[in-house]
């Protein structure tokens, strides 16, 4: 009997989540394509790091690669004329009234599962694997475990064709994020593979608010200070820990 879910399409920003997912994936099925969404962010660097992680992970996991096909980044410039946030104006970051972030898009992350279901019904893919998670919560309702489950379900109805929503991050922190990818390195077949990938993702993945790449950190570039940078390098402080522990001689 074949398998019923081989092909997937990831949601892939070029940041350290979204391509840990996309390691999963390509840790898991046989043909995985990538999508991203160019909505006017301040700050283009996010989607340059992306171009960079894919002939990264070609180059360095030649597996890997052969399962890697097409890329596609979809415009939604249209989300910068509905939403006024501080991810696509020149706003600072702060915390409005209603305990959200100011980086908060109204349904921008329905409306990016909405747009990749479409994209992979067109492209025959079943899976959408997407870096959504409730542990480092960032208090983004459309990034809960039910928005998920509620979206797989109107997806799949609304579409006539069984979609599966994965969110490998859904239920653990950054420090397991970054020892996901550890782990994940190490089943690649790739000689020190765990480090590779782990290095790859400190290298050329982007995730500070500010798109600051001047400023080298021990766990990747950023401002240091933005509350991206500082829930990236918390994380890898405490996967840093707990290497260290794990390999410390027995007394
Ligand atoms: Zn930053």
């Amino acid at each position: 009997m074949a398998a019923m879910h081989t092909t997937a399409l990831v949601l892939f920003s070029g940041g350290q989540d979204s391509t840990t997912c996309l390691a999963h994936a390509l840790s898991r099925y046989a043909r995985v394509e990538t999508v991203a969404f160019d909505y006017g962010q301040r700050h283009h660097i996010e989607l340059g790091a992306r171009l960079n992680v894919l002939r990264e992970l070609r180059t360095q996991f030649p597996a890997w690669g052969a399962k890697l096909g097409d890329d596609h980044l979809l415009d939604l410039a249209v989300l910068g004329s509905v939403s006024d946030t501080s991810l696509t104006r020149d706003t600072a970051f702060k915390m409005e009234a209603s305990g959200l972030p100011n980086t908060f898009v109204p349904g921008r992350n329905l409306l990016f599962l909405t747009l990749a279901a479409a994209l992979a019904y067109r492209r025959g893919l079943q899976v959408l694997v997407t870096g959504v998670c409730e542990t480092d919560y960032s208090g983004y309702p459309d990034c809960r475990d039910d928005t998920m489950k509620a979206m797989q379900l109107a997806l799949s109805r609304g579409m006539d064709q069984r979609f599966l929503i994965e969110t490998p991050l859904m239920w653990i922190d950054k420090a397991e994020t970054w020892e996901l990818a550890r782990t994940l390195g190490d089943k690649s077949g790739v000689a020190n593979g765990g480090p590779a990938l782990v290095d790859l993702i400190i290298e050329h993945t982007h995730t500070c608010y500010l798109g600051d790449r001047e400023h080298r950190h021990a766990w990747g570039y950023g401002c240091g200070t933005c509350p991206a940078c500082e829930l990236r390098a918390k994380g890898y402080a405490g996967f840093s820990a707990s290497l260290n522990k794990a390999s410390l001689p027995a007394a």
